[in-house]
């Protein structure tokens, strides 16, 4: 198994900029990351980015990801779901079980869709399991698909998906949507569309791929299987650091860093809004995964007995 010099888990705007500076250091780089974007998938228009009158979201996290990888940086999807201190590296464990080992590692993960919290979840999180239907609805053509939950995005996921798959359900827990009523009622009215109310998700079902939800009716407590090939989980956005709390100290939820982008445990940084920096913007984030990237060259430097760098050009 390869050991890298550095593991970037969250490859958006603090993630790829962290990536190009440890490449631009000839460090040994692994993205992981769940989507290219995070939230800036969602920003239709990025106006107060510098260098750019404005831009999409979208199309700015591509700039940053064709930057990192022409610099040497490698990617692959996934969720990661455990970090672990070794005697000298750190081991993080994916999903789907999948281990990598790593002498440094910066977490840059961001804000993420609220989990479910079921089995199968995490197994085919980006492979049949999606967060983003802005990114991910035209992968979905001739399916039979489903979103999760009540609110408006998810209502606006369903409209979108009915533009792509053959059939979608909305599925949501109460009777009652906090969507817009005028947004409901354009939804209610689609062939295409199914609304399932009082009801949960027990289980993501499938070998390879997501075949089928196991869902329960939350009046009479009956459960079915739904055959279906992808699910759409709208169900609002939360900072997901427990996995993480054994090694780092967390307020809020948010991973605690010094100016340095350290965290309490030597040669994990973290940097973005996944960290307390007051300020949560893609500019800020981004400056953060750069510290964070030079932080973690100087952390292994010191380790080898090397002087580190301090990039002041005095
Ligand atoms: C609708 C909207 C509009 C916005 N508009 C603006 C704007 O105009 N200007 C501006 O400056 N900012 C804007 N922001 C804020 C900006 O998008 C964020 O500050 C910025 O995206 C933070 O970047 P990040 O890299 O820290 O985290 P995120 O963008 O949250 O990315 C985190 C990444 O980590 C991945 N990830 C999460 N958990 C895991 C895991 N366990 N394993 C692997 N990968 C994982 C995610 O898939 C994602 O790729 C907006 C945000 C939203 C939601």
């Amino acid at each position: 198994m390869p050991i890298w010099d550095t593991i970037i888990i969250g490859g958006a705007a603090a993630g790829l900029s962290a990536a190009i500076y440890t490449c631009r250091k000839n460090m040994k780089t692994l993205v992981i990351s769940i989507d290219i974007g995070g939230q800036n998938l969602l920003t239709e228009q990025e106006e107060n980015y510098p260098g750019y009158i404005e831009l999409s979201g979208p199309k700015l996290m591509q700039i940053f990801q064709k930057q990192a990888i022409n610099f040497g940086a490698e990617i692959i999807f996934g969720k990661a779901t455990k970090l672990e201190k070794l005697d000298k590296n750190f081991k993080i464990t994916m999903g789907n079980g999948d281990e990598y080992i790593t002498k440094t590692v910066i977490l840059s993960f961001g804000k993420i869709s609220r989990p479910l919290n079921v089995e199968g979840e995490n197994k085919f999180m980006g492979r049949g399991v999606h967060t983003c239907a802005t990114c991910d609805a035209p992968f979905t053509k001739g399916k039979n698909v489903a979103v999760i939950g009540g609110g408006n995005s998810a209502f606006e996921a369903a409209e979108l998906l009915t533009k792509f798959a053959n059939k979608v359900y909305l599925i949501h827990r109460r009777d009652e949507f906090k969507a817009d009523p005028i947004t409901v009622d354009k939804i209610k009215n689609k062939n295409k569309v199914e609304i399932i109310i009082n009801t949960i998700i027990k289980k993501i079902n499938g070998e390879k791929n997501v075949d089928s939800l196991l869902i329960e009716n939350i009046i009479d407590n009956s459960t079915k299987e739904l055959k279906i090939d992808s699910v759409f989980i709208e169900i609002g956005y939360i900072l997901d650091t427990d996995w993480v709390s054994n090694l780092v100290k967390l307020e809020n939820r948010q991973i605690i860093t010094n100016k340095k982008a350290e965290t309490i445990t030597p040669g994990i940084f973290a940097a973005g809004d996944v960290t307390n920096s007051p300020y949560k913007q893609t500019i800020t984030a981004a400056a953060e995964g750069a510290i964070a990237g030079l932080s973690s060259y100087n952390y292994l430097r010191s380790k080898e007995g090397k002087s580190t760098i301090s990039l002041d050009w005095k």
